[in-house]
């Protein structure tokens, strides 16, 4: 971890939480992903690790520790087969 955290002045902070249950302690969790051999730089299928914060209490992530994955659009267009 960068160890210039120590100088951070922790009165300018404020509290983080949950956005689902409002809890304020977090644990950290990974997402994995699946790259296709197609996709991936090395040629193979490999899984890209995502590393996030999941609320202790419920679980859940707050979405901003999230990349955007393209999953949760709303009008999801059907994959057009060539
Ligand atoms: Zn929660």
């Amino acid at each position: 971890m960068n160890q210039q955290q120590a100088n951070i002045d922790l009165s300018n902070s404020e509290a983080y939480a949950c956005e689902s249950c409002g809890h304020d302690t977090f644990v950290t969790v990974f997402k994995l992903r699946k790259l296709s051999s197609i996709a991936s730089p090395t040629g193979a299928e490999m899984l890209v690790p995502i590393q996030a914060f999941a609320c202790k209490e419920c679980g859940f992530i707050n979405k901003e520790f999230l990349p955007d994955l393209g999953e949760d659009s709303q009008d999801e267009s059907p994959l057009t087969l060539v």
